[in-house]
């Protein structure tokens, strides 16, 4: 028997054993979506891929996923800390559209990057911006139970009503009071934040709505509580994000869950933290530092293929390291990916397509190594010792397809791609081939340069030459 499911969970700090809340029913996942006034880059993705990986491990175990994502499309300001611009605004200002142009495009953006990742589509991909009656009744609740108050510039969360708060993040609340350096404005605790803020004088904001309180816009945390209310109710299975979301974003959507259901002491105190796990993926880092979408230049999906690489390749690359861990992304290691997942492809195509089952042992041994906090380095491992192994060729086929429900890496799917080389690359290979064959050296060694240059690399053979795309090992 393998062993049975069990994820880390952050409000325990420790692996628990996974069942879901509804014996028999779906789980109930809700990841926080990307932030749309920019593309977003690898770093992101990583995140996207942990998720993806960890719904694929629930349905290895037989779990149907009710899976809800938002995309944030209003209220994300510069800083964390409800100072700053609103994101969308900003992207706005530098794009010449509008906030609602910023938006569509880089939803779009996203959703095409998720598919050349093979990412699973979501069950629900909800935006913000569609679910403002539903913020605004969350608010409603919370102000009711006396867990708000206005100041001149928004509706503030107040903090100072939960005797728990910051758990999740294990916040040292009252020591951040008696160190804090900051001015407060009329906010009464530095860990306090906005529900609701007002549009700011002057007219000059694009996203704005009428409100009991004042016209003005969602606060960035409010549409994760009350999209996961709406979709998956008021305690589900799973919730996800990155692990910049433990101290702030993930800390307000527990904090605004107790604040609403404070009038329900029926629901058991427990249940009130909006999901029974939480799950963090861990940063992707260049260069040893944080990937961050305002450190001006950053990596995206198609900065990869435009270097020749498959976007699967930093599937793979995700793969190889534990979602707990930070993994600090270098072009050599995506090389080495990109290796083993073209090996890998190799290596599956070259067994027979014939009707076989998985090897049982196999199988059993992945669902260890995947059911132990989805250890993917392990997992991969495995399917390694699979295609160098032994067994009948037709049953390392079926196990490794087996493998990739969980992987995700496309095997089966792939077809060798012949590449297309442009005319004039190919008029550059001709003459110097026709160099090489007339001993003309100094000449060769030009066009081999000049191909470099155009990012290609030209072997010869004895009946003439192949080419291939250069791969560029650095910045
Ligand atoms: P955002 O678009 O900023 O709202 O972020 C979307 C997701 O990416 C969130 O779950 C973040 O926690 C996550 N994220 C942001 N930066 C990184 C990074 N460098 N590595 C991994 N995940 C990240
Ligand atoms: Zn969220």
């Amino acid at each position: 028997m393998p062993r049975p499911l069990s994820l880390y969970d952050t409000w325990e700090r420790r692996l628990r054993p996974f069942a879901p809340l509804v014996p028999g029913g779906p789980v109930g996942l809700y990841t926080c979506g990307p932030t749309v006034y920019d593309y977003q880059h690898i770093g992101n993705f990583r995140t996207f891929l942990f998720e993806d990986v960890l719904k694929r491990v629930l349905r290895w175990n037989g779990y149907r996923v009710n899976h809800v994502m938002n995309i944030t499309d209003v209220g994300h300001l510069t800083s964390d800390a409800d100072e700053g611009e609103d994101k969308m605004e900003k992207g706005a200002r530098r794009t010449g559209k509008t906030a609602w142009e910023v938006a569509a495009y880089f939803t779009d953006a996203f959703v095409a990057d998720m598919k050349r990742l093979n990412v699973l589509d979501p069950s629900v991909l909800c935006k913000a911006t569609d679910h403002i009656a539903e913020q605004i009744a969350f608010i409603a609740d919370i102000e009711r139970n006396g867990y708000a108050y206005a100041t001149s510039d928004g509706v503030y969360f107040d903090t100072s009503k939960l005797d728990d708060y910051g758990y999740l993040a294990r916040l040292d609340v009252e020591g951040l009071e008696a160190g804090r350096r900051v001015e407060l404005g009329e906010k009464r605790r530095a860990t306090d934040f906005a529900l609701w803020k007002f549009s700011p004088p002057g007219g000059t904001r694009q996203m704005e709505w009428d409100s009991p309180w004042g016209r003005g816009f969602p606060g960035w945390h409010i549409e994760c509580s009350a999209m996961a209310q709406k979709y998956l109710g008021d305690y589900f299975d799973i919730h996800c994000g990155g692990e910049d979301h433990i101290p702030v974003h993930h800390t307000n959507e527990i904090a605004q869950t107790e604040g609403r259901l404070a009038d329900h002491p029926e629901i058991a105190r427990d249940h009130r933290r909006l999901a029974n796990f939480w799950l963090h993926g861990y940063f992707l880092l260049a260069n040893d530092a944080k990937m961050a979408k305002s450190a001006g230049e950053f990596l995206r999906i198609a900065s990869l293929s435009d270097r020749g690489y498959d976007p699967i390749a930093y599937r793979y690359l995700c793969l190889t390291a534990h979602y707990r861990s930070q993994l600090n992304f270098t072009w050599d290691a995506l090389d080495a990916a990109q290796t083993g997942l073209e090996r890998m492809r190799q290596g599956f195509h070259a067994l027979p397509d014939e009707a076989a089952t998985p090897d049982a042992a196999f199988v059993d041994r992945f669902a260890d190594e995947i059911n132990d906090d989805l250890n993917l380095p392990r997992a991969l491992a495995l399917a390694w010792e699979v295609l160098r192994g032994d067994l009948a060729p037709p049953v390392r086929r079926a196990t490794l397809a087996r493998f990739d429900e969980v992987f995700g890496l496309g095997l089966a799917a792939w077809t060798p791609k012949a590449v297309e080389v442009p005319p004039d690359v190919k008029a550059i290979a001709d003459a110097r081939n026709a160099a090489r064959k007339a001993k003309q050296w100094a000449e060769a060694d030009r066009l081999r340069a000049e191909l470099h240059a155009a990012g290609w690399e030209m072997e010869d053979r004895a009946d003439g030459y192949s080419l291939k795309r250069r791969q560029e090992k650095h910045a």
